[in-house]
Order: C-alpha cells, then sequence, then structure tokens
C-alpha cells in the first residue's frame, strides 16, 4: 500500500433486500471506487448523494474533517469514477482506457497526504487526499492488476483487489456470495442423492398412517 495514512479497508453496503454486508475491496483505492455504482447507473450504490457523505468517508478513514462543497464532491467523483471504471476494465481482461488513466495520473502528480511523525502539521485538504487515493489507485493498476478479479458468484460482478496469500479468493463476501455458492452446492448434492437412491423415503400424500 503506497498511501501513507493505512487507512482502514472495507465498508458496509446494503443489497437490494435489505441485508447489510462487508465487503472488503482489498484496497482503498477500491473502496473508493465503490463509493459510487461502478459505471453501471445504478443509483442504490451511490453512496454520496451529498458533500457531507463524502466528508464522513474520508474522516473515517483519513482522520480529517473536510467542509466540501457540491464542487468539491463533482471533482472526487470524477477520479472515482474514472478510477471505478479502469479497475472493472482490467477485471474483464480489457485495456484501460487513456482519457480514464490521464485523469488518474493528473491527480497522482498532486502532493498526497504526508506522512508525519507527531501531529499532523497541517490537516490534509481533499485535494491531498484524492492525490493520495489516485497514487493507490496506479500503484494497484500498474503493479497489481492481475490480482483484480470479478467475482465468480452468479449475477454478480463485484470487483476485488485479491490478496490472499494464495491468491484464491473466489467471492466479494463469503457470508454474501460465498454462502450462497455452499448452499446451491448442497441442494445439488441432496437432489443428486435422492436420483440415486433405489428406495426413496416419501412422504405419504394422504397423511394418514401406513
Ligand atoms: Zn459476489
Amino acid at each position: 500500500m503506497t498511501v501513507w495514512t493505512e487507512p482502514p479497508v472495507g465498508q458496509w453496503f446494503v443489497s437490494a433486500d435489505g441485508v447489510r454486508w462487508w465487503f472488503d475491496s482489498g484496497d482503498i483505492a477500491l473502496d473508493f471506487a465503490y463509493t459510487g455504482s461502478m459505471g453501471d447507473g445504478r443509483p442504490e450504490w451511490e453512496l454520496w448523494n451529498a458533500p457531507a457523505d463524502l466528508d464522513r468517508w474520508v474522516e473515517e478513514r483519513f482522520g480529517v474533517r473536510l467542509d466540501s462543497s457540491d464542487a468539491d464532491l463533482r471533482r472526487a467523483k470524477r477520479l472515482r469514477d474514472a478510477v471505478a471504471g479502469l479497475v472493472t476494465d482490467v477485471s474483464q481482461g480489457r485495456p484501460q482506457r487513456p482519457d480514464q488513466q490521464q485523469v488518474v495520473d493528473r491527480y497522482a502528480a498532486r502532493p498526497d497526504v504526508a506522512p508525519q511523525l507527531g501531529a499532523p502539521v497541517a490537516p490534509p485538504t481533499l485535494d491531498q487526499v484524492l492525490a493520495s487515493l489516485a497514487r493507490e489507485a496506479v500503484h494497484v493498476l500498474r503493479d497489481h492488476a492481475d490480482q483484480i478479479r470479478e467475482c465468480r458468484g452468479d449475477r454478480c460482478a463485484i470487483v476485488y483487489l485479491d490478496t490472499s496469500r494464495s491468491a484464491n479468493r473466489r467471492w466479494c463476501s463469503m457470508s454474501r456470495c460465498g454462502n450462497r455458492h455452499k448452499v446451491r452446492e448442497r441442494r445439488a448434492r441432496l437432489a443428486a442423492l435422492a436420483a440415486t437412491d433405489p428406495d426413496p423415503v416419501r412422504p405419504d400424500p394422504t397423511g394418514e398412517p401406513a
């Protein structure tokens, strides 16, 4: 990780059926990308509906309290959506789009959140936070592109950075797609067993004792 402050990674999502689940994306740059809909236009994935939402997200990770404007939010979303487009393309084996690379590179060229031994000399600005996120995105997209993967769950296109030691992470979350897969496997096993059972015990449809 190149971000000096080592911000915590992962965030809570609420699925369409109202279930809260924890998504560990594997990297702060992907967490950043996942504050929006990753380019598929589903408004329910948007976590940043107002500048205060951006400020809360930044405070939780960088410990700095901002007072962002609508224009700040637009700038942050522009960078975010570029990162989202790039990681999505990489996860699906497509080349990175130069216009999106340019957006990220422009932010990565600016001063980022400075490393400090003690209390910060000056609290970081939104631009420094965005520069740190852009630098981290460059690091991941350039040096770890082969670890950017798409969840293998049915109808799940969530992208994560596989940081597992064995490099075999398959799911966005074990408690979500991993669990669904286990349930489906168990059902298929039971169905296969029932099909091969020569004398299956079936409930008496009349409900009368034999
Ligand atoms: Zn999934």
